[in-house]
């Protein structure tokens, strides 16, 4: 058995963890981007936890879009500040 990270529970409630596609929105400067990654999604409190590989990727889009390197990704509409 060397593979455990199937078995861990949920580190907040201690629920069971399910592999999922979700929604990720990330805020950098001015831009807003949305990307579908998998997720450990917790079936009870609906935490999500990422690998690392996957927070690491968020870091990257994160700091791209605060240094305006926009151009590899897809423009889905513009986003307005209201009130
Ligand atoms: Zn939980």
């Amino acid at each position: 058995m060397n593979k455990v990270e199937r078995s861990l529970p949920c580190p907040l409630c201690g629920g069971v963890l399910v592999e999922k596609d979700v929604q990720k929105l990330l805020r950098g400067g001015l831009h807003t981007a949305v990307l579908q990654v998998k997720a450990e999604v917790c079936l009870q409190c609906g935490d999500r936890l990422y690998s690392e590989e996957t927070v690491q990727r968020f870091k990257d889009i994160r700091a791209k879009l605060k240094n305006q390197q926009t151009e590899e990704f897809t423009p889905l509409g513009r986003s307005f500040q209201v009130g």
